[in-house]
This record gives C-alpha cells, sequence and structure tokens, in this order.
C-alpha cells in the first residue's frame, strides 16, 4: 500500500534532522540509507532547511515522478485511499 504523502510530509516538516534529499532526484530519504531507493543515487543534500522545504512542497504539489512505491505492486484489491480532494 502506497503511503499518504501528506502524512508522510508531516512526519518529514515535524523531524527534518532525521532525512535528508537526494541530489538527483530530490526525494526525501532517511538520513540512515546510503543510495537513494527511487534513483539509486548517493548525493544527498543534508540541510535540514532544504528537507524541510521538500516536505512542505511534497505536501501541496501533485506528484510529479514516479516513486519506488509507485513501481510496487499492489497486493490484492483496488485500495485508494484518496478521501478527499
Ligand atoms: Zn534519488
Amino acid at each position: 500500500m502506497k503511503p499518504d504523502r501528506r502524512e508522510i510530509a508531516t512526519t518529514v516538516a515535524n523531524d527534518p534532522a532525521s532525512y535528508k534529499l537526494c541530489a538527483v532526484c530530490g526525494a526525501i530519504v532517511d538520513r540512515e540509507v546510503g543510495s537513494c531507493p527511487d534513483c539509486y543515487a548517493y548525493r544527498f543534500d543534508m540541510d535540514v532547511s532544504h528537507v524541510a522545504d521538500a516536505a512542505l512542497d511534497l505536501a501541496v504539489l501533485p506528484q510529479m515522478t514516479v516513486s519506488h512505491f509507485d513501481l510496487m505492486p499492489e497486493g490484492g484489491d483496488e485500495a485508494d485511499a484518496d478521501d478527499e480532494s
């Protein structure tokens, strides 16, 4: 199941020091990972304010890229959890 983008954005914005930005694709990833799960790059922007900005963008902008979550096979029934908008 794909995680809710707004929920992730809130989590990241509340604790940007635990995350970093992929310098290649702009994905927000856990600070502990060695390479980006989306594009396999290993260059990261560790600036906390950049991470917080990216989290806010994530919350308000439509998804423009394919993430590794989009490539996961959905198990079983259609789980479209888009409650509003
Ligand atoms: Zn990346």
